[in-house]
Formats: C-alpha cells, structure tokens, sequence
C-alpha cells in the first residue's frame, strides 16, 4: 500500500488560497504547465552541456499536450530533466521559496480579486494552479540519468496530501496529467484549450505540439490517424527584429517571465554588436510586486548565452535602484560554464550593466513625458529610484531629472512636480531651492516655516516620505541651485532682516530667554518670516531634521544631541506680552510653552510631553479665573 504524505502547512494555505481567489482566471494553469516544461527542458540542455548522459536519448526539446475527452483529463507531457522520488517531496510537496509567509499575508490582506490574482501570478506558485480546475492531479516522471524502471508517478486530489508510488517511464521527462472538475470541462475543447496555448507558449522556446486529428477517408472506417502538429513559433523571441515582433508578443514574454498578469507598462529591446555582443529585453512592470521592500524580493534578470539558458534572477546586471525592472540578457561573450562568482566581477557583466542602466533610465526619461502615466509609474517605484539618488552617482543627472516630489504649488498635493519644473517658476533672485520635510503634505503645510513662503508665493516641495529625508542629503545640489530646507536654515532674505530699532527694544526679553533656557538651545533670535506662530525652531542645514530624529528613534538608533535655535516673532502677542512679563512664573510657563510647541510642529518629540499640557491647562485656568 502506498504511503499518503502530508503536503508541508504552507502549501495547504497556498492551495487553499489559490482555489479560492483563482475563479477569474481558470486558464492559468496552461501558462504555468507549460512554463514549467519549458523550464525542464532547459535545465536538461544546461546539465547537458556538462554531462552528456543527461542528453542520452534527447534530440530537441518538445512539450506534447494531449487531450481524452472520454477520459475527461488534459495532460502535458515534456522531454525536460524529470524527478526523483526527493524532487517530487520537494518540489510538489513543499514550497521553498523565501518569502512565503510574507506572500500569504499580503495576499489574506487583498482588497481586490485583481490584486490577488496578480499577487499570485507573481509569487509564481505554479504548479498548483492546476488545482483551479483539477480535483485530481498525477505527475509521472523520469529523471535524467535514471533508467525506465526508476520512474515515479505522483497524485493528489489537492486536499492536504498526496501520494508517491514507484512507475515507469519510457522517455526522460514528465507528463502531468489533470482530471478536470465537472466545471472546467470546457477546457477539453480543442479550440479553446488551442487558443490558450498559442497565447501562453508562443515564446517558450522549444516546439509545443497538439494533436492535429486527421479522419481517414473512408466514411465507414472509424480508425483515427493522430498526428501532432506545433503551435507555437518556438524561437527566441529577444533574437528576432523589434520590427518583426508584435505588440501582443512582447507582451505575452513579460508575462511568461515575470508571471504577472497584467501587460508590462514599457519595454526595451536592444541587440548590440561591437565589443561584445549582446542582447536584452528589459521590461517595466505596471505595478510594484508586494514583496519589492523585503529583504529578499526576487530580483534580476534571466541570463542566456548563445541563447541557452544559464540562470535565473541575475542581480549583477542592474542597480539595486532598478530591481522592479524584468527581462533577458543573452550575452555571446560569457562562457557557458558561468558560475554566481564569475559574474561577481566581470568585464562583460560591467559593459552590459552600463548599458542596461542607461537604457532604462533613458526609457524613464522618455515615459516622463507623458505627466500622466509617469505619476502612476512613480506612485509604484518612486521611491525605489529615489535609492538611485546615493547609490548611482554616474547617472546623477539623469536620476535627478526622474525624481518628482509634492509641493506647494498644487495644493491638492496630489500631483508631483519635477525639480526642473520648480527651477522654471523660481522667482527672480531666487537662489535656492526650499523643501520641508513632514510626515505627511498637510503637516507640512502647517508648519510655521511655511508661513514667510505661503505669504510671498514662493513654491516649497513637500517631502512626506521615509526616504525623502535621507535621498535629500544627498541630492543636495540640482542645476547649481542648493536645496534648503525651510526648517533647517537660517533664511538671509533681505526682507527677513528684523529693524536695528526692533532688535534694540527686544534685547533684554531675548537674554532673559537665554539665561532661562540655558542648554536647551542653541540661540534665541528675532525673525521676520513668522506671520501667525509666535515661535519656530530651526537647526543647521544638512543637519538631521526632528522628523528624522523621530523615525530613527522609533526605529531603536542612537540620536546625536540636538539644540536647535528658537526664533520668536516679535509682532506676535505672546511673545509681546512676554517682554513685559513681570511675575517669573508666569514667563516661565510662557516661555516653557513657545519652546515646546515649536518642536512639536517640526514633528519633533518632546522629552517631557506632560509638561506642555499642564501649562497649557495652567494658562487657560488663569485666563478663566479673571472671569469668575
Ligand atoms: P516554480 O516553477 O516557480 O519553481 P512551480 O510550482 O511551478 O514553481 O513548480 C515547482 C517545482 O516543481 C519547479 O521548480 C520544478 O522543480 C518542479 N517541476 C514542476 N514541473 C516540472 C516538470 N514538468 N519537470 C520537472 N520539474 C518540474
Ligand atoms: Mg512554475
């Protein structure tokens, strides 16, 4: 009797959750079938280019797709490097792919059917799809190098386990055989089941054959003659001419290499012939994978050589900033025996990243001419690119062109602006550019910094994201123009100068201040640009902004000391009011509430939050006791 075995719990979850949210697309399971045939087949070239043995009995690669209505099953069948008995264990019992808890999560978390459809295609669980329309599935397999009589036929009904039983096989490969539910018979019809595999297997590059029945002539005889017949193109898509290829084609590769489910959102195809040759087709996707900020988010592009398949997810080729790009390299000038290590440091890996990098940023370019579609591209990988900022100073002019920010001169905050955009309405003599960084647009707008540039209609980017912060530092310069930060400067604009006369009159109450802060600050001084707060802290430019202090807190990180310079607005009643302050109480409530409230608007954590309350309580009671 053979032995049932439990499938390992992550892929109960993902069978589950796959059977449940895959209605919309029951046909994908073609796609994957077929991908994952392919997929053999090249392994067995690529053992094969080492071993010979592993080629015994192989002449060109082939996947047979056969149809028993009578039966009620779909099978496919492949010449490709076929399983153990371990294999099959490991491959179609567990999942192994880092990230898996992760992919389970945010697809629980899914608020569209679309989106998980889409999540699913990408994290790639193949094989299982074929649950969406089987209740029963057999897998008999023969692996390279292994005689007819160590064949092994697997089988599940997709319910929490499966069984392994010893077989036999005639040819290395496998078939996968799917006995379809009373629901998905449909998929028996040959035009529809035709239909389908032209779509998902016109780039798979070995021969996918269907039956072609042919009646023989005789009306009497019920004898069929079966011949196969390809359906699909079987070459390299990337080596072919951009002009002979269609739109649908291009589309239907990113598909099959990405498993995404939507149309890419661009792409670039480049055959190159000098030096070194080679070739690449590089995609964009429409929307970021739900796994691009984990650690370990697949990334990279498949390598051939001499269009033989080497390895999958080769990071070496792109800049981690561009890790959502997707596609192919095919280089002439790599040995087939390339290892990881090799492509470590290597002249030919260099060249190609160059080139790959500079087109795509190039594509970029090109795509930011369209404001429209660039912002939806930006929402999905803006702040991916903006890594680009410190990781790629070769191309700095071009990243710096592609960075788009929120600012104050759309107030919705919805659409973003270029920085060459901010540069076209600077005002004349204007010589720097300001940005504030807050936790979200409309913080940034309440900021008593915004208050002097609301008033003279000077624009000011609003940076509200995590990155922003760090990316900003280092950009620190565009077309020769500073970027300043409002909050973290001391502005020298001739209007901003406080009246000799002013200053004068304001002397003593500022020394009190000093002498009562003591090492809280840095300075206390007068400034202009306040027009509604009576008070704004500013720190040093380039130095770590309270927001920032905040985030890396939270985040556990040691924070250097800050002591910031508090600027008073001397038209401001408080601050008025405490210039003639006499009772040492009620200046010291007054001036512990200016202080304490200026950190807080700079987003900014105050060491003892108790204490602004309670004065605020303070005050308000004195107030209320003049009228009782
Ligand atoms: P993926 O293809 O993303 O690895 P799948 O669920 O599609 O995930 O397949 C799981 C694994 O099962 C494959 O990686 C492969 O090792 C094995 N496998 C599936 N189909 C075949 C096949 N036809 N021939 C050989 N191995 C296969
Ligand atoms: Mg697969």
């Amino acid at each position: 009797m053979a032995v049932k075995k439990a499938f390992q719990a992550e892929v109960n979850q993902v069978l589950q959750l796959i059977t449940h949210s895959m209605y919309s697309k029951p046909e994908v399971f073609i796609r994957e079938l077929i991908s994952n045939a392919s997929d053999a087949i090249e392994k067995r070239s690529f053992l094969g280019l080492e071993d010979a043995k592993m080629l015994e009995g192989f002449e060109k690669g082939a996947i047979y797709v056969h149809v028993d209505d009578k039966a009620g099953t779909l099978s496919f069948s492949d010449n490709g490097i076929g399983m153990d008995a371990d294999d099959l264990d490991l491959h179609l019992g567990t999942i192994a792919k880092s990230g898996t808890k992760a992919f389970i999560n945010s697809l629980k978390q899914a608020n569209s059917e679309q989106d998980k459809v889409s999540m699913i295609g990408q994290f790639g669980v193949g094989f299982y799809s074929a649950f969406v329309v089987a209740d029963k599935v057999s897998v008999l397999t023969r692996k390279a190098g292994l005689s007819k009589s160590d064949a092994f036929l697997w089988e599940s009904d997709g319910i929490s386990n499966y069984e392994v039983n010893p077989s036999e096989r005639d040819e290395v490969g496998t078939t996968v055989t799917l006995h379809l539910k009373e629901d998905h018979q449909e998929f028996l019809q040959d035009w529809q089941l035709r239909q389908n595999i032209t779509k998902y297997s016109d780039h798979i590059r070995c021969g996918v054959f269907m039956e072609k029945i042919v009646h023989q002539e005789d009306q009497e005889s019920t004898e069929k003659e079966v011949k196969y017949e390809q359906v699909n193109q079987g070459t390299a898509l990337w080596m072919k001419d951009r002009k002979d290829i269609k739109k649908e084609e291009y589309e239907s590769f990113y598909q099959h290499i990405s498993n995404d489910f939507e149309p890419p959102a661009d792409w670039i195809h480049k055959k190159v012939e000098g030096n070194y040759a080679y070739s690449m087709l590089l995609y964009l996707p429409k929307r970021a994978p739900f796994d691009l900020w984990h650690r370990d988010h697949s990334r990279g592009l498949k390598l051939y050589v001499q269009r033989v398949f080497i390895m999958d997810k080769v990071e070496q080729f792109l800049p981690n900033y561009l890790r959502f790009v997707r596609g192919v390299i095919d280089s002439n000038d790599l040995p087939l025996n390339v290892s990881r290590e090799i492509l470590q440091s290597n002249r030919v890996i260099d060249v190609i990243k160059q080139s790959a990098t500079k087109h795509v940023l190039d594509l970029l370019d090109k795509k930011a001419l369209d404001k429209e579609a660039y912002q939806e591209f930006w929402k999905q990988f803006g702040n991916v690119i903006k890594e680009g900022v410190g990781e790629d100073y070769q191309n700095q002019e071009k990243i710096q062109q592609l960075l788009r920010f929120s600012s104050t001169f759309d107030e919705s905050g919805k659409q973003t602006q270029s920085l060459a955009d901010y540069v076209s309405r600077m005002h004349e003599g204007q010589k720097d550019i300001f940005y504030v960084v807050a936790d979200g647009y409309s913080s940034g707008m309440f900021s008593p910094h915004m208050e002097y540039f609301k008033k003279k209609g000077i624009e000011v980017l609003v940076l509200t994201d995590r990155i922003d912060e760090w990316m900003i530092t280092r950009l620190s310069r565009f077309e020769e123009k500073n970027l300043v930060s409002i909050t973290q400067s001391k502005l020298d604009h001739d209007d901003l100068k406080v009246d000799d006369q002013v200053k004068a009159s304001m002397s003593d109450i500022i020394d009190r201040l000093k002498a009562y802060y003591k090492d809280r600050v840095k300075d206390v001084v007068l400034t202009k640009k306040l027009s509604q707060s009576p008070s704004c802290v500013v720190g040093e430019n380039h130095e770590m902004t309270l927001h920032l202090r905040r985030i890396l807190k939270d985040a556990g990180q040691p924070v250097p000391d800050f002591k910031p310079t508090l600027e008073l607005n001397p038209d401001h009643i408080m601050v008025k009011a405490l210039a003639n302050e006499q009772s040492e109480d009620l200046f010291a409530l007054i001036a512990d509430i200016l202080f304490d409230q200026s950190i807080i608007s700079e987003g900014g954590e105050l060491s003892e939050p108790g204490r602004l309350v309670q004065n605020y309580n303070k005050w308000i009671s004195i107030e209320l006791e003049k009228k009782v």
